[in-house]
């Protein structure tokens, strides 16, 4: 056997027979406990680029490694298949968004399929059929039903450029639109949202989860929570229709250094509450406002601007007049839309206060104070002065102290607010799923019946830039008969966010055929929640955030047992090329298909795993990947050809078989760990090992035949195209990839241990216990660091150290 490798020959012959094979066809079994990994979904760009394959291709790895250690592993793969780019295509090209859609999806799965992946493609989700929106559309009548779907008039986040509403996570950076960086503008709109906020603080919950840290933290931050108190603060002037305003303030022990008052300049009260003379300078100024982005409006360190209404408010704990003014850094949508300034202790307040020569009062004394003005907003905790008969309280006693003083006299309470808003998911586009309602002059909102689904999208509907959906203009679509009262109807012409398609795929990769309901349950109950979850971080809050919400409802509603989802998240690093992150929209991505068709796909799969740490990412380098390629080359020949033994020594056969131990048991635990670039160091350490041995044919045939056995099955999750051939020349039965994990014995796997003498000028000054794999270098720096030796070397630069090795570290230093 010296043909070449081959890896294209090798990669199309196997990937053949593993498919005529169903090798890995996935089945319920329940007599082996069942592994869920989940690999977060490719959109349907076009084209599968080395990015997707650093996403895929270690977790393909993982799966495989999980299934050769006896799990029943259900590794599925599906595609994202509604959105914009889409529409665009069709809008731009002419290109109908399903034939573009379809197109890519047959091009990426054939590009998938030369991975040489463990995907069951008879598991294959993809979110723009029917058979798969028929229940994303089901999904919508039962949050419906549920009372988690309303509909309601809201100003809405509103790209020019995509001609759509975006949600507030779709809204990046300084406020701009996520997809394509243009500034994000304000509409007024009937929209379709979901009750996610009645679900804030069990979304805060990631107790259960084996999570990143910072994926948690961004959780946290978007849900927002506060604690505080509201208050009703009296209006002075009581012939305005409100008598009160509320306020709602994380710091109510600061109440009584509450010198102005904020309203944005939205607040609905702000014309009846300006005097005659400040009329024109405060529609002006409301005027100027409009023009402001919301991102400047709340930057931090922007000149403070607002205008004085002429009225006062009345400090319900201290009955000071307070003067209102509006200010284009409160934001109508943040809380109550009014704040009770307090300039001491706020950064905000106390610009806008010197800005415009208002008093600033401190309430809270920082440790030490001694009644100097202060320099900046104190904002910590400290002793209450200037707050009557509460001074001298610490601020955590004067917190609870004012709270039950507003509660007492009806003035305001203890509360907690939420910066989450509710999910809008309506979009004014084509390529996504309907809202399956229908809209009666008699019977009003009308449900869809279940058994009227799906609602299927138009073909024949016509793509322009209108900024409206293409569903409204056609007739066919919009005309129906209420459901109710067989009157004349029109249907809803959005469609739903994407991210209600991806927030259950990964249910029905369990029984993706399932007919008459979105999965089947028992199956759910078999494989749910998803063991590994992995993907990119960017998912942090948006489809990872949404996909919880989704199961929880769901689990409330009884239709699945858990609560979560994905019960734990790896998030893969980014891939950089040329010193930017790998992406379409930056024009640096590298194609997989050439590589796989000069190196092959083993060599690809191997290099991305091999480029660093799996969670860091790393940089593209075709050096890289030629040198992947040429080990996998000499694993070729080492395998391929034939063993001579030449002369057994007992001491080659037993080191082999310790390397051999101790690179299972290393390769294994790194591969626990998602370690993948060191477990391919670990073998190719242990491929070297092996080529010296079969120079010197030192070792029996049958060890050796042990050992490349080993050796194989190791990296089979690897390059599982080369180890099967491999697996199949060297007259193994079939497949490697139906092996079981090897196992290693503690024993063998174990150091050897050996004391090494630590001499200074020949004569023996200390010992320690050492690997018998210790080297030169490391030797010679553990001798150096021991504190017996340091005082006989007295701090002095040694002449020479000489290693004898696993024996003795000699010291020589100049008397
Ligand atoms: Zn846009
Ligand atoms: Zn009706």
């Amino acid at each position: 056997m010296t043909q070449k490798y081959n890896p294209q020959e090798i990669e199309r012959k196997w990937q053949k027979r593993w498919a005529a094979d169903h090798i890995y066809k996935v089945r319920r079994d329940n007599s082996r406990r069942r592994f869920y990994a989940l690999t977060m979904f490719p959109y349907t760009s076009g084209d599968l680029h080395i990015g997707h394959w650093y996403a895929m291709a270690p977790a393909d790895t993982y799966a495989r490694f999980k299934r050769m250690q006896g799990y029943n592993v259900l590794h599925p793969m599906g595609f994202d298949a509604f959105g914009l780019p889409a529409e665009n295509a069709a809008i731009s090209h002419g290109i109908h968004p399903y034939d573009w859609t379809m197109g890519n999806v047959n091009n990426m799965r054939r590009q998938l399929k030369t991975m040489g992946a463990i995907y069951d493609w008879d598991r294959e989700v993809i979110t723009c059929l029917p058979s798969y929106y028929r229940w994303t559309q089901w999904f919508f009548l039962k949050l419906y039903g549920a009372g988690l779907a309303y509909r309601a008039k809201a100003p809405v986040n509103w790209c020019p450029r995509c001609q759509t509403v975006l949600a507030n996570e779709q809204v990046i950076g300084e406020g701009v639109c996520e997809r394509c960086g243009t500034p994000v503008t304000k509409r007024e709109l009937e929209q379709w949202f979901f009750r996610i906020t009645r679900y804030a603080e069990k979304l805060l919950d990631h107790s259960r989860l084996d999570w990143p840290e910072r994926i948690k933290t961004m959780q946290k931050n978007w849900v927002g929570k506060s604690e505080g108190a509201e208050i009703s603060f009296p209006l002075e002037d009581e012939r305005t229709k409100e008598k009160q305003i509320r306020v709602f303030t994380t710091r109510p022990d600061t109440i009584f250094g509450a010198t102005f008052f904020l309203l944005a300049p939205e607040h609905p009260l702000v014309s009846q509450l300006t005097k005659p003379e400040h009329r024109t300078e405060v529609e002006e100024y409301i005027a100027w406002c409009r023009r402001q982005a919301e991102y400047e409006r709340v930057a931090l360190g922007r000149e403070k601007t607002g205008t004085f209404l002429g009225s006062y408010i009345i400090n319900p704990v201290n009955g000071e007049r307070v003067p209102i003014w509006i200010a284009d850094y409160v934001l109508p949508t943040y809380g109550t839309g009014a704040v009770m300034a307090v300039p001491a202790h706020d950064e905000r307040d106390l610009e806008f206060a010197k800005k415009f020569k208002l008093p600033v009062r401190t309430v809270i004394a920082p440790p030490g104070w001694m009644g100097e003005e202060l320099p900046e907003a104190y904002a910590g905790s400290g002793t209450m002065v200037n707050s009557g008969r509460f001074n001298g309280l610490s601020s955590e006693q004067g917190y609870e102290a004012i709270c039950c003083l507003l509660e007492e006299k009806g003035w305001g309470k203890r509360t907690v607010v939420y910066r989450l808003r509710d999910w809008l998911i309506s979009r004014q586009r084509y390529w996504g799923a309907p809202i399956p309602i229908i809209y009666c002059d008699t019977c009003g909102i009308v449900p869809v019946p279940e058994e009227d689904l799906p609602v299927l999208l138009p073909p024949d509907a016509e793509f322009k830039p209108t900024g409206e959906s293409p569903l409204k203009y056609c007739q066919s679509f919009v005309n129906a008969i209420c459901p109710k009262c067989s009157g004349t109807a029109r249907r809803e012409t959005d469609t739903m966010d994407t991210f209600m398609c991806s927030s259950w795929y990964f249910l029905r990769y369990t029984s993706p055929k399932a007919r008459s309901a979105p999965f089947d349950a028992t199956k759910v109950r078999y494989w749910l929640p998803v063991d590994l979850y992995s993907g990119g971080a960017e998912h942090a809050v948006m489809h990872l955030f949404y996909a919880r919400f989704f199961i929880k409802a769901l689990k409330d509603m009884g239709l699945v047992e858990f609560d979560e989802p994905f019960a734990h998240l790896f998030n893969q690093g980014t891939m950089i090329y040329r010193g930017d992150k790998m992406s379409k929209s930056r024009g640096n991505v590298i194609g997989s298909d050439e590589y796989v068709a000069e190196l092959g796909a083993d060599a690809v799969r191997g290099y991305v795993m091999f480029i660093g740490p799996w969670e860091l990412g790393g940089e593209w380098n075709d050096r890289g990947i030629v040198g992947i390629s040429r080990w996998l080359n000499r694993v070729w020949s080492l395998v391929a050809t034939d063993y001579i033994c030449r002369v057994v020594d007992a001491e080659a056969e037993k080191e082999l078989l310790h390397l051999a131990h101790k690179t299972i048991k290393e390769v294994t635990v790194d591969l626990e760990k998602f370690r993948f670039n060191t477990m391919l160091s670990r073998l190719m350490e242990f491929s070297n090992y092996l080529s010296r041995i079969k120079k010197s044919g030192t070792v029996s045939s049958s060890l050796w035949r042990e050992a490349v056995g080993y050796f194989l099955r190791l990296l089979a999750p690897a390059a599982p195209h080369l180890t099967e051939e491999l697996w199949n020349v060297t007259e193994h039965p079939y497949s490697v990839h139906n092996q079981s994990w090897p196992e290693y014995v503690e024993e063998l796997a174990k150091e050897e241990e050996i004391t090494l003498v630590i001499q200074v000028n020949g004569r023996l000054r200390d010992k320690v216990l050492v690997s018998a794999s210790i080297g030169e270098a490391e030797a010679k720096e553990l001798a150096l660091g021991r504190e017996r030796v340091k005082a006989y070397v007295g701090g002095k630069t040694p002449a020479r150290i000489i290693y004898a090795p696993k024996r003795v570290v000699n010291i020589v230093v100049a008397s």
